[in-house]
């Protein structure tokens, strides 16, 4: 009682400090009696977490409930002696009881084991990582917090995790969980080992139309189900589509779209031929010696790696609406949509230039600038298709649902229904869950590797004070992933534990 009596008498001497000093001076002034916008954001938060604690909790005891009851259900229609029937009660509260248990247990950069680098952002890195607990490859996408603050990144990081946490989809990679500590944001998704469908075309330079109708017709079922929950990717390029361990695509890198800003630019900046083109040089210095055509190109091939690890990513695939933040919808991703096709047929994407904003004031002209090369020999239902996702948006495929892409003769034929359950086009080489060789290889430069994993318990105690990510943290766990109770209930598929509903809970 003694320290707690001494705590409140210091606390009423400050606060008694502190009106003396109101009186000594001029009237209080509105603000400092009102709280302040952080306090409120505080407050908030908390609010949020108290009534997602206890909704979650809520909903946790109506699954157990439901669980226990289809449980009794299928052993009473299962015809076992009762000393079996026990034995599976027994077995399924142990296995509820481990559920709840990691339920519980707050995940952690320690609870996993940092392997080989796969890939790297402007905002951090990608990893193979292995969970301690289960063994489980993943991949750990990790996201430094000052860099997602100092670029504004904050909305697009929790949009990404929201996408990923609400839309379970085959066509998307999935998240197992996000959390967070002093420094970085952590996305712990499924490892899609087939590499991404850049290196796919660099290796192969160039796709058949049949081959390009495969993963056309997948990325169009991609984006056609972000698009069913509202959400618009942004981002939509070769480097966000990846391929899982039987060459089916899934769409990744939500929210961290990076167009480049073109919002201080007009469009008659982009004006070829216009008086002002010449302002577009992004060096002050003199102007660099026009590349020909085919310069322009090996230097694209050799760059597009680094562009793609860049900061500001490359423009390529971007509609014109979104470069210059007029407003735009959904349908931005089929422009992308028809850019990626576009690479896929011909080789490099429809507007590529030696230098980003080139790219940009080409995509502004595109009219100008979209040209089919003879060589590339494209079926002219590829070229009407192409001409009807990179148009203007008015006139362009998909405005009015995806379901006007999928009518196009050049996808005649398809079977929509059964696309992702078909043999791929190429079936990646992959040799054990941990193999990487359809990722570049990275060179481990600096004290990353240790840093996003430094361990020790320490590490536990620094959980996040910082606002601006509250919320962050989810977890996705199948409740019952076993054989010997699934043979004689089958309670894995129930909607009740189908998708365990942990959300949003405080980060
Ligand atoms: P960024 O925002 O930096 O572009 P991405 O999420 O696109 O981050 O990841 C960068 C690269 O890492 C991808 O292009 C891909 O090669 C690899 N990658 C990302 N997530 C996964 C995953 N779940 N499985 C396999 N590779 C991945
Ligand atoms: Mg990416």
């Amino acid at each position: 009682m003694e320290p707690m009596r001494r705590c409140f008498s210091k606390f009423r001497s400050k606060k008694k400090e502190s009106r003396d000093s109101v009186k000594e001076g001029s009237k209080p002034s509105r603000n400092e009696k009102e709280p302040s916008n952080v306090t409120k954001q505080k407050a908030e938060v908390a609010k949020q977490y108290i009534e997602n604690h206890y909704k979650k909790q809520m909903k946790d005891l109506q699954e157990r409930k439901e669980r226990r009851n289809m449980l009794e259900k299928k052993l009473a229609d299962a015809k076992l002696s009762e000393e079996e029937q026990q034995n599976l009660v027994k077995y399924f509260e142990k296995k509820e009881r481990d559920y709840m248990r990691r339920q519980r247990h707050k995940m952690g950069p320690d609870d996993f084991e940092l392997l080989t680098m796969i890939g790297k952002g402007a905002f951090g890195e990608v990893r193979i990582c292995r969970e301690k607990a289960s063994g489980h490859v993943y991949a750990m996408k990790t996201l430094k917090k000052s860099e997602m603050l100092s670029r504004g990144q904050v909305e697009h990081v929790k949009s990404e995790r929201n996408l990923l946490a609400e839309v379970d989809s085959n066509c998307i990679v999935k998240l197992y969980c996000s959390f967070q500590d002093e420094e970085y944001l952590y996305l712990i998704m499924e490892y899609l080992p087939g590499g991404d469908m850049m290196t796919l075309l660099m290796r192969k330079e160039i796709l058949t139309e049949d081959e390009a109708r495969f993963y056309v017709g997948e990325t169009v079922l991609a984006i056609e189900s972000i698009h069913r929950h509202n959400y618009i990717h942004r981002d939509i390029k070769p480097d966000n589509l990846l391929l899982d361990k039987n060459g089916h695509m899934k769409l990744s890198d939500f929210g961290l779209c990076r167009p480049l800003d073109c919002s201080n630019l007009t469009e008659e900046d982009f004006c070829v031929g216009g008086n002002r083109s010449g302002a577009l040089q992004s060096s002050g210095g003199p102007v660099a010696p026009k590349r020909t055509q085919q310069e322009q190109l090996q230097h694209w091939q050799k760059n597009r790696r680094m562009l793609a690890y860049s900061a500001v990513g490359t423009p390529d695939y971007i509609a014109p609406e979104v470069l210059l933040k007029k407003g735009y919808g959904k349908e931005c991703d089929w422009w992308s949509l028809g850019a990626v096709m576009y690479e896929m047929l011909v080789g490099y994407p429809p507007f590529y230039s030696d230098e980003p904003l080139s790219t940009c004031r080409k995509i502004i002209n595109w009219r100008t600038h979209l040209k089919f090369p003879e060589e590339a020999n494209l079926s002219t239902e590829a070229k009407d298709l192409i001409s009807r996702l990179i148009c203007n948006v008015d006139r362009r495929l998909g405005i009015n649902g995806a379901d006007e892409i999928k009518a196009h003769p050049w996808f005649k034929g398809i079977e929509w229904d059964k696309l992702y359950q078909m043999e791929a086009a190429f079936i990646p080489e992959v040799n054990d869950e941990l193999d990487t060789q359809n990722f570049e290889d990275f060179e481990e430069v600096d004290s990353q590797t240790q840093s996003p994993s430094k361990s020790g318990p320490w590490r536990k105690l620094l959980s996040s004070k910082d606002v601006n990510f509250a919320g962050y943290t989810y977890k996705n766990y199948e409740i019952v992933n076993d054989d010997q109770l699934n043979g004689i209930v089958s309670v894995k598929k129930s909607t009740a534990t189908k998708r365990p509903s942990i959300k949003t809970i405080f980060g």
